[in-house]
């Protein structure tokens, strides 16, 4: 039978940055070689577990709207018009490999010879491999000759990152997932891991209820507290001790009443403080203004129920925080984690096994890909491009020079894009034209563009606006290093041949690469990991062989001798002085409130089935028929008002945009706020989203703009 698997492979899931490992049974002959079915490995992160994306999300590596041949467009189709991506003949000619590469680097060339390096750009993928994302990034610095290179990270922790460097001399998490199992109260803030982080769901969810993981690690006596805070009541309410359905603008203002209140009813860790932490009497007295009593009104909390939370955290005896975007897509997104970091420095609650500060990542290798230096700020390994003893140290290794000044991030990169300033771009996975906030202008600046080359493994919405198009690779298709949340550093094996002409990712990178005169000769994925850890001080003590020994090792990993550390920070901080930083903060509004015109709130996320821009998960049969068609979710009392039945269409419009939909009565979302997610090409909500940019990480606030909803 064609079902039967002659053979099986384990690698990785090409989804979250849980970052499970799959074993994947494979049937068929050569090019007729599929995957049958998927089962957990024994993976660190997921221990045989996987969710319904990694079972059963697997099949659009063999969707017939693959990209099977190098494509160049015809002149007479004006960019972005939309084509059936199963037909991209209507608007595309097929090439050959060195026609089109050909084309790619030329097209760049010229931009750079008439308007200098900096009106080039590359956007790198987080759903590339670790070598991947250090090739690109390279590329761009030494071919283009900018530090225009970005990646979906800016759309995702960038703000995160931004605090967490600040505060704790670190961008990564400091705690895994699995320490839940030794945490004692976990809070789970702006995320909803039951859709986007499912196996860590299962894990935080058997923390609280005990459960049927025995044999693992950890204490998996269930016991644990679970606070939820949440604009919405996401699935994992059903096991939370407290459930805070704050107002979706007022993060700021609740977690500093919980930290008034800990400063307030001395359950601040006063030796940790003085040991090993600075600034706390700034941030103390900013705190102190604003007790629960005080932000009940903004927050929509109780005060009690702050003043009660607040306690079980400080107390523990081991307290975690886990966090996601709906944290850190705000223009106050740094200020958020900011407040996180000092609730836990505060209370000593980091530096121990269920302690500490967790960003859940979002993509598989997102993590991987801001470690490998696809960041415009950043060398790899978050080395300050505006630093010369670090520009020094990357020109000797790679033998180029390099520009003085950081780049643009995504979104500065499409408003040079549409102001005429970046005249070039290279795009390798990444779907800006879905993606990124007021998708008007992103496709503006997108269809601006003189020459756009894309890489990708579909005609993606952003692929309907190149010049040229590379038939790329998926995860199953070629082996690499992926990073997940827990900075494990993970071997991805080749699971199926890659289809018709398409190429694995890092392949193309190079031959760019060779044609805008760089004499690049990585023979495969291994010796750019050798080349990846000599610029990498975290990653020093790895190697491909010892990755392919071992396929998993935990960053840093200064040396070959030195311990893996799943837990940092148990006796200082990676910063200046060794400590940790309180950094004071306000509460903020958000940059669009409603009114009279928009009275409502917009807030996005995503779905169980599906992942970010749809481009895979819609294209997986299974995924799709679970969850095929645009939905938005609105309070039963928003629907009455509307005269809209529970499935009935609505329109969303804000400033920027207008779509239709059906309308799902949730009591889930409070009263005067609609959440939908950003999947759904034919509704993209980004249409609607405003790209106000939080001023440290330069984050869009997807999470917040004003809405108004009708009937239709
Ligand atoms: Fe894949 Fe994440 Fe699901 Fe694991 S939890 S199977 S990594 S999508």
């Amino acid at each position: 039978s064609s079902y039967r698997p002659t053979r099986q492979v384990d690698s990785l899931c090409p989804y979250c940055g849980v970052g499970c490992q799959v074993r994947y049974h494979v049937a068929g002959e050569g090019a007729a070689q599929r995957i049958v079915f998927a089962e957990g490995g024994d993976g660190p992160a997921n221990a045989g577990r996987l969710c319904v994306k990694g079972r059963y999300g697997f099949t659009y590596s063999r969707n017939r709207e693959r990209l099977t041949t190098p494509l160049i467009r015809r002149p007479e189709v004006p960019k972005g018009t939309v084509v059936d991506p199963a037909a991209p003949l209507t608007a595309f000619r097929e090439a050959s490999w060195d026609e089109a590469l050909d084309a790619a680097a030329a097209g760049l060339l010229r931009i750079r010879h008439a308007h200098g390096p900096h009106a080039l750009a590359g956007f790198g993928s987080a759903k590339g491999s670790n070598e991947e994302a250090y090739l690109f990034q390279k590329l761009v610095r030494t071919g283009f000759g900018t530090h225009n290179v970005d990646h979906c990270t800016r759309l995702c922790h960038a703000s995160s990152v931004a605090a967490l460097l600040e505060g704790i001399g670190s961008g990564a998490v400091s705690n895994p997932v699995r320490d839940v199992d030794f945490a004692d109260v976990i809070i789970v803030i702006g995320a909803n891991p039951a859709a986007n982080h499912p196996v860590a769901a299962s894990f935080i969810k058997n923390a609280v209820k005990g459960g049927n993981h025995e044999g693992q690690s950890g204490g998996n006596r269930g016991g644990a507290k679970l606070v939820l805070m949440d604009p919405r009541a996401t699935p994992l309410a059903r096991h939370a001790w407290r459930v805070l359905q704050f107002r979706a603008d007022a993060d700021v203002a609740l977690l500093l009443s919980m930290a008034c209140t800990i400063i307030e009813e001395g359950l601040t860790d006063a030796d940790f403080i003085a040991a090993r932490t600075e600034g706390f009497e700034a941030f103390r007295d900013a705190a102190l203004n604003y007790p629960p009593e005080r932000t009940a009104a903004l927050t929509g909390i109780a005060a009690a129920t702050v003043r009660e939370v607040a306690r079980a955290y400080a107390r523990g005896p081991n307290s975690m925080i886990l966090w996601g975007m709906g944290v850190s897509q705000h223009t106050h997104g740094t200020d958020n984690v900011r407040a996180l970091i000092a609730l836990a420095l505060m209370t000593g609650q980091i530096g121990r096994r269920g302690t500490g500060l967790h960003p859940l990542r979002g993509q598989n290798n997102v993590q991987g890909a801001s470690d490998a230096g696809l960041i415009p700020m950043m060398l790899p390994d978050y080395q300050k491009v505006a630093d010369p003893a670090v520009r020094a140290r990357f020109e000797a290794l790679w033998q180029a020079p390099l520009a003085q000044t950081p780049g643009l991030t995504v979104v500065e990169i499409i408003d040079a894009a549409c102001a005429g300033q970046i005249r070039g771009m290279y795009i390798e996975g990444e779907n800006p034209a879905m993606s990124d906030p007021d998708l008007a202008h992103a496709r503006e600046g997108l269809a601006k563009l003189e020459h756009l080359v894309v890489q990708d493994i579909f005609l993606t919405e952003t692929a309907m606006f190149a010049d040229v198009v590379l038939p790329a690779s998926s995860l199953f298709e070629k082996g690499g290093s992926f990073t997940n949340t827990d900075r494990l550093v993970q071997l991805a094996r080749p699971v199926l041949p890659l289809p018709g002409e398409a190429r694995p990712d890092w392949w193309i990178i190079q031959e760019i690469a060779r044609r805008m005169g760089l004499g690049w000769d990585y023979p495969g994925p291994g010796a750019v990991f050798d080349e990846l850890v000599q610029a990498m001080p975290s990653h020093g003590g790895m190697s491909w062989a010892k990755l392919e020994a071992e396929g998993a090792i935990v960053a840093p990993k200064l040396a070959a001798d030195a311990p893996s550390e799943p837990v940092l920070f148990q006796a200082c901080f990676p910063t200046a002085n060794g400590r940790g930083r309180f950094v004071a903060v306000a509460p903020l509004p958000a940059a669009e409130l409603p009114d009279e015109d928009y009275p409502m709130v917009l807030i996005t996320g995503r779905v169980l089935e599906h992942w970010h821009t749809g481009s895979m998960t819609r294209r997986a049969e299974v995924l799709d028929a679970l969850d095929p068609d645009p939905w938005c979710a609105v309070h039963p009392a928003d629907l009455a008002r509307l005269g809209v039945a529970t499935g009935g269409r609505v329109a969303l419009q804000t400033r920027r945009g207008r779509i239709e939909l059906e309308a799902r009565a949730d009591e889930g979302v409070r009263a005067g706020t609609v959440f939908m997610a950003f999947c759904y090409r034919e509704a993209a909500a980004n249409l609607l989203t405003q790209p106000a940019l939080d001023p440290f990480g330069k984050i869009p606030e997807f999470k917040y703009c004003a809405l108004r909803v009708e009937a239709v």
